[in-house]
């Protein structure tokens, strides 16, 4: 089976020669495991970050072995119980075509309830990760206004949905491009929305949140979190999800000019990863379908087709090719 390897470490933004498709053969099947067939993988803005060789909250990638990410695949050997040929499931030996996955690793998904790309996405660690950030983070209130920057990701899309069902008063989006921006004001229900590629970050969101705002969802970092803190009302709440406008930086960016302004509005700003808040996934599921089924929630994927694409698509999500997840159909 083919799988994608990481064969040099990317200084900057990755090149196609950092990786490699090769072909490897699978074990046998011990105890408790099953092989699948992958049908989608998932590539993230995290996994520029295990690119490198320093530590961080998961191991780099080995040099010379296929990558690991999240994927949605078939079973078609199970030596595990409660592991049934043709059962979908979700595990995270992604960048390959087959895997030999520890069942204990995984977990069956019912496609029928919802359709795989789900699992990868608006059900799956990108959802929940717009909902802690939101709910628990950034402790969302009925009528806040709320900013998110990569409004059109995947993680960014779900987020301002989601605080618009919530009850915010005002949710404002940015991306980086017109058609996301349309999207997102035409189809997600946003009350605002600019590209940021169009002039000054603070200038726009201070068009469009003229009496500030009180919760900010940051996936990207940089001008988009100083702008936001300019914008913070007294109070306000900074959820720091991400920075990808830094994740391909040789040098550590500098930080907002303005921090000190957190003094003035008694504003906070917090980290967090959705690993340590897998206890809201059963609330966030069952509220997730509930706003599915009614509408306030919808979710959309980029979809690149074969394994021998799959860098390809991972380069895009760096560059912005995506509009809501960004799978790999193997
Ligand atoms: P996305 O689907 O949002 O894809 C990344 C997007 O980032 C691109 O589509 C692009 O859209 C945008 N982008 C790229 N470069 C820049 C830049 N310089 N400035 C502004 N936007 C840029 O990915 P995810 O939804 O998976 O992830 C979003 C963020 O959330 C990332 O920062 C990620 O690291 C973080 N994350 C954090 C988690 C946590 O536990 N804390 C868990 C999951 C994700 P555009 O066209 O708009 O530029």
């Amino acid at each position: 089976a083919r799988e994608v390897r990481l064969v040099a470490r990317p200084h900057g933004w990755p090149e196609p020669s950092d990786f490699e498709l090769a072909t490897s053969e699978l074990p046998e099947l011990a105890d408790g495991q099953v092989r699948v067939r992958n049908e989608l993988i998932s590539v993230d803005p995290y996994m520029r970050g295990r690119m490198n060789d320093t530590r961080s909250y998961v191991a780099p990638f080995e040099l010379g072995r296929a990558m690991e990410g999240g994927a949605v695949g078939v079973v078609e050997e199970s030596r595990a119980e409660g592991y049934a040929v043709g059962d979908h499931v979700l595990h995270q030996l992604g960048w390959r075509e087959e895997a030999v996955v520890d069942a204990e690793s995984a977990r069956v998904v019912d496609t029928d309830a919802a359709p795989a790309p789900a699992y990868l996405g608006v059900l799956g660690m990108t959802g929940l990760t717009a909902y802690a950030g939101l709910v628990r983070v950034a402790q969302l209130r009925e009528g806040d206004v709320v900013f998110v920057s990569g409004a059109a990701g995947a993680v960014g899309s779900v987020a301002g949905q989601v605080a618009k069902a919530l009850g915010a008063s005002r949710v404002i989006g940015s991306a980086g491009s017109q058609e996301k921006v349309d999207h997102l004001v035409d189809e997600l229900g946003f009350d605002a929305a600019f590209n940021y590629k169009d002039g000054d970050v603070a200038a726009q969101l201070a068009e469009h949140a003229p009496d500030g705002i009180d919760v900010y969802f940051d996936n990207v970092g940089g001008d988009h979190l100083e702008a936001a803190i300019g914008a913070l009302r007294q109070g306000g709440r900074i959820a720091i999800c991400g920075a990808i406008s830094s994740y391909n930086d040789t040098e550590p960016a500098p930080g907002p000019r303005n921090l000190a302004r957190l003094i003035q509005v008694r504003g906070t700003m917090t980290g967090f990863l959705v690993p340590d808040h897998q206890d809201l996934a059963e609330e966030f599921a069952e509220r997730a379908a509930g706003w599915l089924s009614s509408g306030q929630l919808s979710s959309r994927e980029t979809v690149v087709d074969g394994i021998e694409h799959a860098v390809d698509a991972f380069l895009g999500l760096l560059r912005g090719d995506n509009t809501g997840k960004m799978l790999v159909r193997v």
